[in-house]
């Protein structure tokens, strides 16, 4: 048997689904020019076909809505691949014309997305109206064509499980099962850091998701139809047995376009997305375990408070103490926020909260909690991390987000709440200088500055005087680490160009009526020494028009801020990757420490 090739087409799609990670990438001008070139992809299909890969499988984006589309099953099918697959909404198989096309030039697989039996469920999830209505026309002209022409079509389903379609898992199969779709993949919502606050609108416990399979066995076993779960821990469905589940099998190593020596070596940080349970142990399937957004929420409180005693543990009585400052609480329920500032400020005095506002406790949440653990004592302090949308690697099809809309509308929650006579604690905004000089000087994003400046003013501003009360607020500059395995630059050579930077930020904190900061961490030991010394340059040239003010004393790390949860954390890596000392984020190995979630949910 051959290899299978899949190709990622582009970004471009005539739907909106509300889960997409890809969304980002569609609000960027010219977005197809995203898309990979017709060249491109005839290139590497022909590379696999002589390479002994004999299936191949678009998606993207909607690969059905490229012009090119009919052209490159025929080329695929010209180069001897006995398979072509398209992972599709489905909706332009709409049209007769189209889908004959496709199918008479080899098109024989098809992976449809469909989420819903109903309108209400399937258009409002994609964002698309009339869409399930196309994707079910499309599904009688495979079978039309199929028959007609005595062509083959092989049929599976993508459900992405939400809160409003998990319980539909039954409607789906009876909808699609009578076209002979057989196979149904189920995956839940996955968080990263583009998502990370839509983890509590998308969020669906695995509980909820067993009990939906079970539901759908009759219309399996009404259809000799399977369900394949993704991202679903193989244990959790094994009571129903191989005859309705497909286990996911994850020995399959995919070997990615970037990747030269072997599949699996683009790692940028170790990313944690899993965790264990006890049962692993002894476990011998071939799983990555449990997903990052099931962690119980009591055990990320533990955790989070473990380690700030840890952190406090060496201080000798007599220390002055300072807010101990955290972040990384993107998995955090709002209760579960709440109780970690009242448990670290019950047994260390008030505490400081780092966050970029894209956290499973939603923004009008936060505008309320903030105020309220202000005026309990837990909380003096926030930290709101900003990072401007980065669309320098647009090339590599890399797309940094950022977060200053996110910001920008949550401090307008913020000073909404002020209005009404909530007072928040000190807000202060931190944004490494890198970011900063390009929020100064970048068109791209210098037009995001401002309006933050101003929703920041907003939040500490006096509703009643219309008086801004400068002690409630500043601006955070830090150096980040130099990218890894790059040499960093000159810094000694470009010391008074780091210090007029300096100088520059001070003046446009001032001219918003702010003071500045420049924030350090005296460690640096988790960096290479070419590294340190180039950030301690730029510190301390930083420093000679920014006041220094070390948070070396105060930040403190828990599982959730590890770099290895850079995939989810807008706590920044570049501050964490320096600390020499990497506490494991959540268990990665079986342990008796790693939390039992089985019994939630009956394994086996
Ligand atoms: S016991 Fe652990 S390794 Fe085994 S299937 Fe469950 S989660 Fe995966």
């Amino acid at each position: 048997m051959g290899g299978l090739l899949t190709i990622e087409t582009g970004f471009t799609c005539n739907s909106r689904c509300r889960y997409c990670t890809q969304l980002d990438y569609r609000v960027i001008p010219q977005a197809d020019k995203l898309d990979l070139p017709t060249e491109e992809i005839r290139e590497r299909i022909a590379f696999a076909g002589s390479n002994g890969y004999d299936q191949v499988g678009f998606s993207g984006g909607e690969p059905t809505i490229r012009p090119d589309f009919a052209e490159l099953i025929a080329f695929a099918k010209e180069h001897g691949f006995r398979r072509i697959g398209v992972t599709t909404n489905g909706r332009m198989l709409a049209y007769k014309s189209f889908t004959e096309a496709a199918m008479k030039a080899g098109l024989d697989g098809f992976t449809f997305s469909l989420h819903g039996d109903t309108p209400e469920v399937h258009d409002r999830i994609t964002n698309a109206k009339g869409a399930l209505e196309q994707a079910m026309a499309g599904l009688r002209n495979i079978a039309e064509t199929s028959k007609r022409f005595g062509l083959e079509a092989h049929l599976m389903n993508n459900q992405i499980l939400l809160p409003e379609n998990t319980h539909l898992i039954r409607e789906v199969v009876e909808t699609m099962a009578p076209f002979g779709t057989r196979l149904f993949m189920i995956q839940p919502f996955i968080a990263q850091r583009s998502n990370s606050d839509e983890i509590e609108r998308f969020f669906v416990p695995y509980d909820a998701i067993v009990a939906a399979v079970e539901r759908a066995i009759p219309a399996l076993e009404r259809f000799g139809a399977r369900i394949k779960p993704y991202n679903v821990p193989n244990c959790l469905l094994w009571r129903f047995g191989p005859r309705y589940i497909e286990p996911q099998f994850y020995g399959i190593r995919p070997f990615r376009e970037h990747e030269q020596q072997g599949p699996g070596e683009f790692r940028a940080f170790k990313v944690r997305q899993w965790f264990r349970v006890p049962q692993c142990r002894d476990c011998e399937e071939m799983c990555p375990g449990f997903r990052i957004e099931q962690y119980p929420q009591p055990r990320l409180v533990d955790d989070l408070v473990a380690a700030a005693d840890e952190f406090v543990a060496p201080r000798a009585d007599d220390d002055a103490p300072r807010s101990l400052l955290f972040g990384g609480t993107e998995l955090f329920t709002a209760a579960a926020l709440e109780t970690s500032m009242r448990r670290v400020a019950a047994a260390h005095g008030p505490v400081a909260w780092m966050t970029g506002l894209c956290e499973r406790t939603e923004r009008r949440a936060i505008a309320k909690l903030l105020p309220r653990a202000s005026a309990a004592g837990w909380l003096d302090e926030v930290v709101l991390v900003g990072s401007p949308m980065d669309r320098r690697f647009l090339a590599q099809r890399v797309l940094e987000k950022g977060n200053l809309e996110e910001l920008r509308a949550g401090l307008h929650l913020i000073g909404e709440a002020r209005e009404r006579g909530a007072t928040p604690p000190k807000l202060r905004l931190l944004l490494n200088i890198g970011d900063a000089q390009r929020l100064l000087d970048d068109e791209a994003v210098s037009g995001h500055w401002l309006p933050l400046l101003r929703a920041l003013r907003r939040a500490v501003t006096d509703a009643q005087t219309g008086a801004v009360a400068p002690a409630l607020a500043d601006l955070c500059f830090a150096v980040p680490n130099f990218p890894r395995g790059q040499r960093p630059p000159e810094m000694a050579r470009q010391r008074e160009e780091v210090k007029a930077l300096g100088a520059r930020l001070a003046a446009a904190a001032a001219v918003a009526g702010f003071s500045a900061r420049l924030v350090v961490f005296g460690d640096r030991r988790g960096v290479d020494p070419i590294r340190a010394d180039a950030t301690a340059i730029a510190e301390a040239a930083l420093g000679e028009a920014l006041p220094p003010e070390s948070w070396a004393d105060r930040l403190f790390r828990h599982p959730g801020s590890m770099p290895e949860m850079d995939f989810l954390s807008w706590s920044p890596p570049w501050i964490f990757e320096r600390f020499a000392e990497h506490g494991p984020a959540y268990p990665a190995e079986a342990t008796d420490a790693a939390p039992d979630v089985t019994s939630a949910v009956r394994v086996g």
